[in-house]
């Protein structure tokens, strides 16, 4: 099997129909697509890195932000009850929702924190001129999570069920939905901006230069 890393700097390998595509050609501001199927390869954005560095991070701010405050807030009969994003697992473990609990917990909170910050630490990495072996793996990891990225979902999910209990309950939003609403728009910028071509680009162009710097040094040691 092919493996990414021992590709030629240019080529890619679509991932809808495993076509091999020279990329060589590909210039600023415009983007590849596969000839056999049309799934878009690759887009040269400029300050890729930059922006998402700046989206990974503030997307970051906003979820640690959304698990501080209050989510959501009901009133039926005289009762109140203000919950956050914690509470919400742990009254669904507390009433033994152990599979649902735990998939809330994985899917609205860990999940988007760990690819957030792999892919935050790839950006920042590259932007600093810095890569290793473990580059490739960070951009595996990221390229893994971004397929399983739910956050989104389950947002729309909250928004049909309030529509649906404000018959009810009176529901009132707290700050930290409006955080987890903000976190949903940096995430879906920062996964729009994900580029395995270009991500990977970068990792082989740091290291070919750390390697170049590498001879040099030998070579002025042995003149
Ligand atoms: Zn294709």
């Amino acid at each position: 099997m092919v493996s990414a890393e021992s590709l030629p700097d240019t080529s890619f390998i679509c991932r809808e129909c495993n076509l091999l595509v020279d990329l060589s050609r590909l210039v600023d501001g415009k983007r590849a697509e596969c000839p056999r199927c049309g799934c878009v390869l690759s887009v040269r954005r400029p300050r890729a890195n930059q922006r998402l560095m700046v989206f990974a991070l503030s997307g970051l701010i906003c979820l640690a932000a959304s698990t501080v405050f209050d989510f959501i807030q009901l009133s039926a009969a005289g009762m109140g009850r203000e919950l956050t994003l914690p509470q919400t697992i742990s009254v669904l473990f507390s009433l033994q929702e152990w599979a649902l609990a735990a998939f809330m917990g994985v899917v609205v909170l860990g999940l988007p924190f760990a690819f957030l910050i792999a892919l935050g630490s790839l950006a920042l990495s590259l932007e600093l001129g810095r890569a290793g072996p473990f580059s490739f793996v960070l951009l595996r990891f990221v390229t893994f999570l971004r397929m399983w990225n739910m956050a989104e979902i389950f947002f729309l999910g909250i928004l049909v069920s309030m529509v649906k209990i404000a018959d009810m309950a009176e529901v009132a939003l707290g700050p930290s939905f409006w955080f987890y609403a903000m976190f949903n728009l940096f995430l879906i910028l920062a996964l729009s901006h994900v580029d395995q071509y270009q991500l990977g680009l970068g990792i082989r162009r740091i290291l070919a230069a750390q390697e170049r710097e590498r001879e040099q040094l030998a070579q002025e040691r042995t003149a």
